[in-house]
């Protein structure tokens, strides 16, 4: 009763055995835009009126509902309707009374956009090792040279499941060898922005403080991001775009600086950089080119609003003021010292990213209510959980479709569910999210409308199967890096209060 154009659409199923329908999806031929949802289990796939496997339409029925919209709008007992993918209502009331696919009873939940992850590496191989005996230099940077294009196949599935599980729907993801990760943002469901790292640095050298650039790291390099773009930009019905990323000024030679910037300007890509990142990236501009970082892009054509610069951590007062007036953005992750408040209260479009071994936006939130910045006040528990979700969609220029829950946008959600003890009682449950939710209480995770996590559980990626593959990856990975480099292992070994 198929036909070729609807067996791949789960909105499409109509009618029949549950199961049946349910073997049919396993077991067909997808095409690659679809997320893989053959795990959903047949319990979760009957919806109110049995007849539907993905539900065209939804009703969010009475939830906590802050949409994050321009106008700031809250409806704490709300409604959203979503249509094949995207939101079509928002309100206390439903325009008039509509019977929906699927309704989602979200009493004692809050609705709202899931979270723009604006800046994000795959370095969870590092966990239980760098916190230990972390070094940037050291241990960051040479560890980052044991990344191979197969550790994908391995971790990718992980990494989406972190992202999913943790209610961040939208990710900036760079990494040396995206390939693989693309293929688990295709199946997974989940949107990624994602970029080729670009350097041409010796790794093992610059840990020793010495700069030693190879062209042809460069190049090749270079043609990773390319391929990334010509491969995958606005695949996954267009979950996937990608953007270039020139790692650092220090770790990139203008020539490649120029590729990048043309590359870019011919195909309309968003360009993200680490910009003024550490007191040596400093140095090393300033001696080589006699400027700071920021001067340096301008210079080279790059400072312009399709830019974002990472951390920005050690810009001086009048990079500042090339950045205001460039209009590009900046994302933000941990340095609670940078005055973020007053970078947003200065028009600068800010995202905030974990750029960091786990990819959890809560605990990322709470650093950066503890701002020590002089310069600007702190944010509040709203404007903060605002630049986790529409300030992120703004930074990385999406948000003409994602970031706030508003008829036309896709349909991008999450729900928290508040009824437990750390989210109970409370009087205002958006502070109360902030300060004690935990990634957990995020029990449902819609990507165009369609669920990626469903009452607590993934749909598309068997999570402990998929854990216990990235496990095996890791040690394999991390025992290479101390069989070549003893010294490390002797400092790791020395925290580790057992032997193994
Ligand atoms: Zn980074």
């Amino acid at each position: 009763m198929h036909t070729s154009n609807n067996i791949c659409n789960r909105r499409n199923f109509l009618g029949g055995s549950i199961a049946a329908l349910a073997g049919t999806m396993a077991a067909s031929s997808c095409s690659h835009s679809k997320p893989d949802n053959s795990l959903v289990s047949q319990v979760e796939l009957v919806n109110v009126s049995g007849s539907s496997i993905e539900p065209s339409s939804i009703h969010i029925k009475n939830g906590f509902v802050i949409t994050m919209d321009a106008k700031r709008a809250i409806y704490p007992q709300g409604q959203v309707l979503i249509r094949d993918g995207k939101i079509t209502e928002v309100g206390e009331q439903l325009k008039k009374p509509i019977k929906a696919d699927l309704i989602l009873d979200a009493r004692q939940k809050l609705v709202l956009p899931g979270f723009v992850n604006a800046h994000a590496h795959l370095q969870q191989y590092f966990r239980g090792v760098y916190e230990l005996i972390g070094n940037f230099y050291q241990v960051n940077l040479p560890l980052e040279g044991y990344r191979t294009p197969e550790d994908m196949d391995a971790l990718g599935a992980a990494s989406c499941a972190e992202l999913i599980y943790g209610g961040c729907t939208t990710s900036l993801i760079i990494y040396t060898y995206p390939h693989g990760f693309a293929q688990a943002v295709e199946k997974a469901g989940n949107r990624c922005v994602l970029a080729a790292d670009i350097e041409q640095v010796d790794l093992n050298v610059l840990k020793n403080g010495t700069y030693k650039y190879l062209p042809e790291k460069g190049e090749a390099a270079f043609q990773r991001a390319v391929d990334l773009y010509n491969n995958w930009h606005g695949r996954a019905d267009g979950r996937i775009t990608t953007c270039m990323c020139p790692k650092a000024a220090d770790l990139v030679l203008p020539d490649i600086y120029t590729k990048i910037r043309d590359f870019a300007q011919e195909h309309n890509l968003p360009v993200t950089t680490h910009l003024s990142q550490t007191s040596r990236e400093s140095k090393q501009v300033q001696k080589l080119y006699n400027k700071t970082s920021t001067q340096h892009l301008l210079d080279m054509g790059l400072l312009n609003e399709k830019l974002t610069g990472v951390h920005c951590d050690y810009i001086t007062e009048q990079d500042l003021q090339l950045i205001l007036k460039s209009g590009m953005g900046i994302m933000h992750c941990r340095s609670v010292g940078n005055p973020l408040m007053q970078w947003r209260d200065l028009g600068i479009r800010v995202g905030l990213g974990t750029d960091d071994y786990h990819h959890d936006m809560l605990p990322l939130l709470r650093a950066n209510l503890r701002s020590r910045s002089s310069r600007s006040r702190r944010p509040t528990f709203y404007e903060i959980l605002e630049m986790a979700t529409r300030g992120g969609a703004v930074a990385i220029g999406l948000d003409n479709e994602i970031g706030s829950l508003e008829a036309g946008k896709k349909a991008d959600i999450i729900t928290v569910d508040l009824n437990n003890p750390y989210l109970t009682p409370t009087r205002e449950p958006i502070t109360s999210f902030v300060l004690y939710g935990s990634c957990r209480d995020i029990d449902n995770v819609l990507v165009d409308g369609l669920f990626l996590k469903r009452n607590g559980k993934l749909t598309t990626i068997d999570m402990a199967e998929t854990l216990n593959v990235a496990q095996n990856r890791v040690i394999y990975i991390i025992d290479k890096f101390f069989q070549e480099h003893p010294e490390q292992k002797k400092a790791w070994e020395s925290k580790v209060p057992y032997r193994i």
